[in-house]
């Protein structure tokens, strides 16, 4: 199958970035999962974006530049800042129904900012982003969108790419495509603990990586504070917008204590809030902490926060009464693919998006709300450059790359092993393999990074991504172990790598 632009993803970065695309190009869409499952669509506190008259860009940079530790990248932080409003009004316009007040759109509070500027919807941004922006392009004539599809290789070709997909049946099919624009999201589930949607492995970074593509600051993970506290590894979130709203962390003797760490007490930027919290944590021998949002009145609260209203009564706990127990957990990558400010990576025509490209404009600590705001952003501009590079290619060069799919079934012999030869996993093998790297990392690099464990475990990580050629599965769960193994031993090295240089 031939395609002008093949997009691995159907978040907020890849959907908008197929609507952005000029109409005369074929456009194949690719979700993993059912398209409701990504980050996008858990995404609950909103956009920041300078909307209210009070607020300019300069303030929302300084903000942005002060949580990221000034590691940020201020070319593209500008791009980002000042060309928002114009990509909200397309949502907008779009149809995305933010939530309005008397005075205008309803703009909200949260960690690191100085002025209200988050749009939002309810509590169920995310939810609604990908409703609007999945009903306008399947709408679309020249867009496909494949659920259940999984990409599993990229191979760069004379005339532009050649990518493996497994189908809802894991059947492998081959697309080809001129220009791939990879928006595949976060690496969430390499963490035990994390808010990320079951297909955040980092596929995206893996592809990236092996077709050439240069990443950066992989080091760069942020843990949210407060993620509900439970037994599972799932952390529902509890957004930033209730202490934005008034909600206070509480120690195991229910006082208030972030003012003592910060002048913006429970505001701070997240990750100076997570690692106040797990000192609290320490100190008091305790695995969570407290939320208290009992100073606002129930009928506020299952207004403001339906959702995490709800969420919290499922579990038994009524927001105006009880205190919500809560811990950090990952929640966010500020590394990844390597891009300039129209999202072109290292390797020609290949793209990257979203959650899993590094425009560097968050620093080294993400500004709440900032992320949903770069997706829109750069994907405009990822659409921008592939439309101004197709109309200038014509029809020349468009032969089909079809010679290439013997190349990639040999691919398979890594070890110098036939195909057949190899072994197979089951799956429970698998699934307790993905465990077995989720504990490294868990116990490697969480909100601090212990510099023994990891030196100690990094080699089972690098033994374990070798020993993963010697198998022959063709399916997806061993693809997102392949990832797993992948992208948390480049991590892991990197973060040794300045860990010991700064020592
Ligand atoms: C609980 C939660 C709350 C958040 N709240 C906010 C917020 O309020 N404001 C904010 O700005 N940010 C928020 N964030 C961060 C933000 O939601 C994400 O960074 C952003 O949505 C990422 O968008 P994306 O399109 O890059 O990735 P995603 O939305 O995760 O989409 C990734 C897509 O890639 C697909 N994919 C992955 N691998 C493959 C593969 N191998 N083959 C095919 N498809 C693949 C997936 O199926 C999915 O369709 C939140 C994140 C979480 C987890």
């Amino acid at each position: 199958m031939k395609y002008d632009v093949l997009i691995i993803g159907a978040g907020i970065a890849g959907l908008y970035t197929a609507l952005s695309l000029p109409s005369n190009l074929k456009v194949l869409v690719l979700s993993k999962d059912e398209i409701n499952n990504c980050n996008t669509y858990r995404a609950q506190g909103g956009i920041a974006c300078v909307w209210d008259e009070d607020d300019d860009f300069e303030i929302h940079m300084e903000d942005s530049l002060k949580a990221g530790n000034g590691k940020n990248n201020k070319k593209m932080l500008e791009i980002m800042v000042s060309e928002g409003p114009k990509n909200i009004q397309n949502l907008i316009d779009y149809g995305v129904d933010f939530d309005k007040n008397e005075r205008g759109y309803d703009l909200t509070l949260e960690g690191g900012h100085t002025k209200r500027r988050i749009l939002h919807y309810k509590d169920t941004t995310g939810k609604r982003v990908i409703e609007v922006l999945a009903q306008n392009a399947f709408k679309k004539n020249n867009i496909e969108i494949h659920e259940r599809a999984m990409a599993v290789d990229i191979t760069k070709c004379r005339n532009g790419f050649l990518t493996t997909v497994l189908d809802e049946n894991e059947e492998s099919m081959y697309i080809e495509s001129d220009f791939t624009v990879i928006a595949s999201g976060g690496i969430g589930r390499l963490y035990k603990y994390t808010t990320n949607a079951s297909i955040a492995s980092g596929d995206g970074i893996t592809l990236a990586s092996k077709a050439g593509a240069k990443l950066k600051h992989m080091d760069l993970i942020q843990f949210h504070p407060t993620g509900l506290y439970e037994n599972s590894g799932d952390r529902f979130l509890i957004s930033e917008s209730v202490r934005g709203e008034g909600g206070i962390l509480r120690n195991n003797k229910k006082e208030a204590f972030m003012h003592l760490y910060h002048e913006m007490a429970d505001l701070a930027p997240r990750d100076v809030v997570s690692k106040s919290m797990l000192k609290e944590m320490k100190n008091s021998n305790s695995n969570y902490l407290y939320l208290d949002v009992t100073a606002k009145p129930k009928e506020y609260l299952k207004n403001r926060f339906p959702h995490i209203y709800k969420s919290c009564k499922n579990r038994k706990l009524s927001m105006e009464k009880d205190f919500i127990p809560v811990s950090p957990c990952q929640h966010y990558f500020m590394g990844g693919i390597e891009v300039d400010e129209f999202g072109s990576t290292t390797v020609e025509n290949l793209y990257a998006t979203g959650e899993c490209a590094c425009t560097e404009v968050h620093g080294n600590n993400r500004l709440a709300s900032n992320s949903l705001l770069e997706a829109l952003v750069f994907s405009k501009r990822v659409a921008k450059s592939i439309g101004g590079k197709h109309s200038r290619l014509g029809n020349k060069d468009k032969k089909s790359n079809t010679k290439v799919e013997a190349r990639i079934h040999d691919d398979y012999d890594l070890k110098g092993l036939s195909y057949t030869e190899k072994k197979h996993l089951e799956l429970s093998e698998i699934e307790s393999l993905k465990n077995k790297v989720r504990e490294i990392m868990q116990n490697s690099f969480f909100v601090n990074f212990n510099i023994d464990y990891a030196e100690k475990n990094i080699e089972a990580i690098n033994e374990l991504k070798s020993e993963l050629n010697l198998y022959k599965n063709n399916n997806k769960n061993f693809y997102e172990l392949v990832s797993l193994a992948e992208v948390s031993n480049i991590i892991l090295k990197e973060k040794l790598k300045n860990a010991r240089v700064s020592n």
